[in-house]
């Protein structure tokens, strides 16, 4: 049972990936998104901080971390260029099949972590309708860890009830990919809500101005390298405790 509990599935060998699903069989799943971020953030911003959040959540707990899906369930940009969706359906068959050839590898516990605030909705049906009753495999998903502490955080105010290129991705991306980050075209937007956005076929897209929903300028690198370490920390404390009410591991945390 010796050896490294962390492995980047798309970096590793054949020999190597055996060798580690035969001692760790779990697997972390990062789900991004390619979509508008406003002037100052790339569209694989999602992407790439789930990748990130993955990576650092197994390497505080353990799992083989698999190349990250940069296609999301983003209904809501679907008419902003940049944007590539998946339908919910097909988001949903895209997660089962990623189920299925995880479960032929002998992985027993996959943890799906999402960069992208919509993906956790067909993420839940294809765990519940299509995944659950055929495969004995476990299963994990949600955004990564710690939000509502870094939204305690900030110092800017949020916009409604949602976030987007604001403090938080910015001060993320600042830290993971700061040659894509423009801080010199960064400001705040905080668009009006209409009255029946949530509750009709509003979306962020049909009234967005910038792309920017909350204020990205207190934005800092050293904000973004704290956070993720709290959200690595907070989704491999969840992980590591899931692995252990179902038997998984033992004792050692
Ligand atoms: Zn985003």
């Amino acid at each position: 049972m010796s050896g490294p509990l962390f492995l980047e599935a798309g970096r590793a060998t054949l020999p190597e990936i055996r060798d580690f699903v035969a001692r760790v069989p779990f697997a972390i799943v990062p789900l991004g998104s390619t979509e508008q971020h406003g002037p100052h953030l790339p569209t694989s911003t999602d992407t790439l901080i789930a990748e990130r959040m993955a990576l650092e959540t197994a390497r505080l707990s353990r799992g083989l971390v698999v190349p990250a899906l940069p296609l999301g369930y983003a209904w809501v940009w679907r008419d902003i260029p940049g944007t590539l969706t998946l339908s919910f359906d097909t988001y949903m068959r895209v997660v089962r099949d990623i189920a299925d050839s995880l479960d032929r590898w002998g992985i027993k516990a996959v943890f799906f972590i999402s960069g992208h605030g919509s993906n956790p909705q067909p993420l839940k049906h294809a765990l519940r309708e299509l995944i659950h009753d055929r495969l004995g495999i476990r299963m994990l998903y949600g955004m990564y860890g710690g939000l509502k502490e870094m939204t305690a955080e900030a110092t800017s105010k949020p916009w409604a009830d949602d976030f987007h290129a604001e403090e938080i991705e910015t001060a993320l991306m600042l830290a993971i990919a700061p040659d894509l980050v423009h801080m010199d075209r960064a400001a705040p937007d905080y668009p009006p809500v209409p009255a029946d956005y949530g509750r009709s076929e509003l979306s962020m897209g049909d009234f967005m101005r910038s792309g920017v929903f909350g204020d990205p300028t207190p934005a800092t690198r050293d904000k973004g390298e704290r956070w993720i370490a709290l959200g690595a920390a907070r989704s491999a404390a969840l992980w590591t405790g899931f692995l252990a009410r179902h038997g998984l591991i033992t004792g050692e945390a």
